[in-house]
């Protein structure tokens, strides 16, 4: 689904990603995690062309984000991303800010975003809200929607980048509930998180980043199960967070 090959970019002459390798299989739920500043938003955001690399390719459903021919906003359409910041329209209802990449990068008619969006609400329990504004909703809630919101685009993957660490620690658990289901439910998922309950419970593999690189890339047995196998960086890393 997701082909990750000898990846490499420079943010003028700092090199933030060195060499990075990875396949995310269709149905797999990976973890990235690491240190502050080790290149795991970079990574992510490559993945759906939100920054560009410079060494190696990506391949998404087939599809080489480095061939010129490629319709990149097209491809990035089908690849959802939630944020750390819910980043919805605060000016527009929670049904407006469902429905209108629908409509304006989809093509959709108004009556199908609208059927669309709110089994997305649905599917986050929170079709109750429809008509509220995100400035009336919590933390927790708004970052729901944000979830409903890229689901409503249909896409092969979902990419989440922290989506809980900027929520009141009261508020995490409701949304991590939302991704568990998400994943029991087979979507293919690719998470930058710290939530390690989260990794043990439904993640099929963990990427640990060190400075630009990836040290590991294991099941998520071995990366929790044996301590003598881990490299030095990931149980000091490991250890602080758990
Ligand atoms: P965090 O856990 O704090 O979110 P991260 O692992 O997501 O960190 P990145 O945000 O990918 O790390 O940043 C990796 C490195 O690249 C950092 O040293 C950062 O300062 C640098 N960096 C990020 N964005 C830019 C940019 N637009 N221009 C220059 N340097 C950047
Ligand atoms: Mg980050």
């Amino acid at each position: 689904m997701i082909d990750i090959k000898n990846i490499s970019k420079w943010y003028g002459s700092f090199q933030v990603l060195t060499d990075c390798t990875t396949t995310i299989k269709k149905g797999e739920v990976v973890v990235v995690c690491g240190p502050s500043g080790s290149g795991k938003s970079t990574l992510i955001k490559t993945v759906n062309a939100l920054e560009p690399f410079q060494k190696g390719d990506i391949v998404v459903d087939g599809i080489s984000l480095s061939d010129p021919k490629t319709n990149l906003p097209k491809l990035r359409s089908r690849v959802g991303m939630v944020f750390q910041h819910f980043e919805l329209f605060p000016h527009l209802s929670v049904t407006e800010n469902l429905t209108l990449a629908q409509i304006k990068v989809l093509g959709r008619s108004k009556d199908d975003a609208i059927v669309r969006g709110l089994k997305m609400l649905e599917r986050v329990g929170l079709s109750a809200h429809k008509d509220k504004f995100p400035g009336q909703l919590s933390g927790g809630q708004q970052q729901r929607v944000a979830i409903a919101r890229a689901l409503s685009m249909d896409p092969m993957v979902m990419l989440f980048d922290e989506p809980t660490s900027a929520l009141d620690p009261e508020m995490v658990g409701e949304v991590l509930d939302v991704m568990v289901k998400l994943a029991e439910e087979g979507m293919t998922m690719m998470c930058v998180t710290h939530e390690m309950g989260f990794a043990k419970k439904v993640s099929n593999r963990v990427i640990f980043m060190d400075a630009g690189k990836i040290i590991e890339d294991c099941n998520k047995d071995s990366f929790f199960g044996n301590a003598d196998e881990r490299s030095p960086r990931a149980k000091d890393f490991l250890s602080k967070i758990l």
